[in-house]
């Protein structure tokens, strides 16, 4: 009997999902935070425990774009995994209640589980002059972060804008935005960046505190290690075209259309650290990233590289790996092929050829060409 069988004391599933398919679900998450498929059960069994911590979702100087992709997400029933795991007992733009009554909930909210709900911030938060640029039920944002995290079991910066200032804190930064960590200089603080994050990493970060009532492990700027501990660079389906030295010069071109590697238009992928390659957005394909679909990334997931370097600015390349020399670029046969489809296909040649020069190069010998490989 397959190990998840043993999961029985489920009597309703999140989301509209079998028990089959929520349980596989729990498992990716698990395999997504790096832990075992047992840790699945565990994380299935906390998430359908009835024990809903309660969420209070602030919203500063953002575009609603954070709170737009948990509703837009198109993996299986995402958003409902997330709002039936969790109670959102205040949120701006989904609550029932508005003004007094709104406000009314949160303080309520905030007194009957002190020390128990997850605070979740949307957007940066302007300092300048009080704090007045941003301001929600006649109290700043600054006032509202400082007041809802004083209890909070856990915070949760939600964007780049929450993280480190995004948008609003580029130059000239009129408001004085910054992030939440910098509000709450001595609050550990749970950063998920992204313009817009991916919601399946703040929901694998949700489901991680619901199980093991525990953060999980955040590097040194307080994001999550399992879904920012490697490079887009790393994972990403056109990097055997990197190393084989093919790629796209311009939007449009041969190289784009067969889906080679976007750096040379601007991709910051070498020096972005996020899981977008594995865990992609929705469920809607191979392609469903933006180097996927054929457009750079724009490295949102990291401070000092979106809003603030050009698209046309080359990634610094942090981990520099072969080839140390480049091989012939070469025709590829056939037509009608997707940019994904090419990259994938393209790049196992790549990989092939690429390895090939390398090993050649340091023999001294002339590398391997396409047809070679045939
Ligand atoms: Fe790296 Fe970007 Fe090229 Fe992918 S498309 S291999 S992330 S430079």
């Amino acid at each position: 009997m397959n190990k998840l069988d043993d999961f029985k004391a489920v009597e309703k599933i999140p989301g509209n999902l079998s028990r089959r398919e929520f349980l596989k679900f729990c498992t990716g998450v698990a395999a997504t935070l790096g832990l075992s498929s047992m840790a699945g059960v565990r994380i299935a069994e906390a998430a359908t425990s009835g024990n809903r911590p309660p969420v209070i979702w602030l919203s500063g100087q953002e575009c609603t774009g954070c709170s737009e992709t948990l509703l837009r997400a198109t993996h299986p029933t995402l958003e409902s995994l997330i709002l039936e795991t969790i109670s959102l007992d205040y949120h701006e733009t989904l609550s029932v209640a508005a003004g007094h009554q709104a406000e009314a909930a949160r303080q309520a909210s905030m007194e009957a589980n002190k020390g128990k709900y997850i605070l979740v911030v949307e957007g940066a938060t302007p300092m300048k002059d009080g704090g007045i640029y941003c301001k929600i039920g006649n109290k700043t944002m600054l006032d509202h972060v400082k007041e809802s995290a004083e209890h909070a079991a856990a915070i949760v910066a939600v964007g780049s804008c929450s993280s480190w200032g995004g948008v609003a804190a580029t130059s000239p930064n009129p408001t004085g935005a910054v992030g939440t960590p910098e509000v709450l200089p001595n609050k550990t603080v749970v950063s998920i960046p992204g313009c817009p994050p991916n919601p399946y990493n703040l929901l694998a970060t949700i489901l991680h505190l619901v199980t093991f009532k525990k953060l999980p492990a955040l590097d040194d700027i307080g994001r999550p290690i399992f879904a920012y501990g490697r490079l887009i660079h790393e994972n990403c389906e056109r990097r055997p075209h990197f190393d084989a030295g093919r790629f796209a010069m311009e939007f449009g071109d041969e190289g784009h259309r067969k889906g080679w590697c976007l750096y040379k238009i601007g991709c910051k992928g070498p020096e972005t650290y996020a899981n977008c390659p594995s865990v992609l957005f929705g469920d809607v394909g191979s392609a469903s990233w933006p180097v996927g679909t054929g457009h750079p990334c724009i490295g949102c997931t990291e401070q000092g590289v979106v809003f603030e370097k050009s698209i046309h600015e080359l990634a610094k390349v942090e981990n520099l790996t072969p080839p140390t020399l480049f091989p012939p670029i070469v025709e590829e046969r056939g037509t009608g092929v997707t940019p994904a489809s090419a990259a994938v296909a393209g790049g196992v040649v790549g990989a092939v050829v690429g390895a090939g020069a390398v090993i050649a190069s340091k023999m001294g010998q002339e590398p391997a060409t396409e047809s070679d490989s045939d």
